[in-house]
């Protein structure tokens, strides 16, 4: 049995005759939230059979989800192989109505989206890096996870919701199954999420985010910096021993971004480790001549980690600093903490919990 959300519709096309069914198929699926091939009525009861017997569109069961009092809600999915991952559903605006309660402004929602099981990276803040790596996601199993979570919310089909590629896993380890995942997303008889709605987050693979760039997708790029000198990014992230931040920044510079779009720079703050003034001023020096957007990230803790979550009154002056110097900087108010659906803190879980 395979997975037919693993099919660009261009490939639908290839073993689906007539071709228009393909579209129809679509539809079915990413429109009107079909939940099986019977739902598809305007099929051929025998395309309709054909298809129930070779492929399925539910690669997901949900285990568990959980709210958090910030109004995220964490979801735990068990794979067709039993393996399981997270996503995370962030509302990021609340519905507004006037006084004749007529929407004045509909409600905002960002996906945060696993793109592996486990994660081979290994940062040392980080709890996926602790289970290790398992496997890559297909790209019918990441888009599968938006899909999800808009039917099971009630979010109509109108509403395009953002993605972030920030859940389970470093997508540029699984460039292909990803940059296709953004090609499904993007079609306009399946979900139609612009690529301007999606980010990648990379801990900075510089060769895939060349290669990134080379696709073309037009989707979003964010670094997981963290820190701003080799000896200390070593030391957290091991992949900065294969790609450097020189090369990193360099790799960054010649990304292809929409001119309005920035870069967006993830730096988490670990306390006593990367917090000094001395950090900001040697960051807003890496960032010259970038467009870019600093979003700094308290540290979120985990049973065992070894690090701390800064003060807030270092966290204001870090960014003080970097503001006054003529770069856009936020602090991310981590949502989820409470479920631990917070960055960094999504895990393989076993199922009886
Ligand atoms: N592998 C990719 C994308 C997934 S991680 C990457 O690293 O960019 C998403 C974000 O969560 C990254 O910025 C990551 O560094 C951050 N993160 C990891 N551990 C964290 C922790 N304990 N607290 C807060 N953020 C964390
Ligand atoms: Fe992997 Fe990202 Fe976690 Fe590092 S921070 S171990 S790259 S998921």
């Amino acid at each position: 049995m395979k997975n037919l959300l693993d099919y660009l519709q261009s490939e639908l096309k290839e073993f689906i005759e007539p071709k228009f069914r393909a579209k129809q198929i679509y539809e079915w699926i990413y429109k009107k939230n079909a939940k099986s091939f019977d739902d598809m009525s305007n099929l051929p009861k025998e395309l309709r059979e054909n298809l129930k017997q070779n492929y399925y569109i539910d690669p997901l069961k949900k285990l568990k989800s959980e709210q958090s009092k910030d109004g995220s809600i964490k979801y735990l999915f068990e794979l067709k192989d039993g393996k399981t991952i997270e996503t995370v559903l962030l509302p990021m605006k609340s519905e507004t109505v006037d006084e004749d309660g007529k929407i004045t402004q509909h409600a905002r929602y960002t996906v945060c989206v696993s793109s592996q099981v486990g994660c081979k990276i290994g940062c040392a803040f980080c709890l996926t890096a602790k289970g290790g790596f398992v496997r890559n996601l297909s790209a019918g199993e990441i888009v599968a996870q938006v899909l999800y979570l808009k039917n099971e919310n009630n979010i109509p089909y109108e509403r395009r919701v953002n993605v972030v590629y920030m859940g389970m896993g470093e997508p540029l380890n699984n460039l292909e199954n990803v940059a296709k995942a953004v090609k499904i997303f993007t079609d306009n008889d399946g979900l139609a999420i612009s690529p301007r709605r999606q980010t990648i987050s990379t801990s900075g693979l510089s060769s895939q985010i060349k290669k990134l760039g080379e696709m073309n997708l037009g989707v979003l790029l964010a670094i997981s910096l963290h820190a701003v000198n080799d000896e200390l990014r070593d030391k957290l992230m091991p992949i900065n021993r294969a790609y450097d931040i020189a090369s990193v920044m360099d790799a960054v510079r010649n990304f292809p971004i929409d001119m309005r779009k920035r870069v967006m720079f993830e730096y988490l703050m670990m306390d006593g480790v990367n917090d000094h003034l001395s950090d900001a001023k040697t960051l807003v020096k890496l960032l010259h001549g970038i467009k870019a957007k600093v979003n700094l990230i308290y540290f979120n803790p985990h049973e065992g980690s070894e690090f701390k979550r800064p003060s807030p009154e270092n966290m204001v002056k870090f960014q003080d600093y970097v503001c006054a110097h003529g770069v856009t900087c936020t602090i991310r108010q981590s949502k989820g903490l409470d479920i631990s659906a917070a960055c960094g803190q999504l895990k393989e879980r076993s199922r009886v919990e």
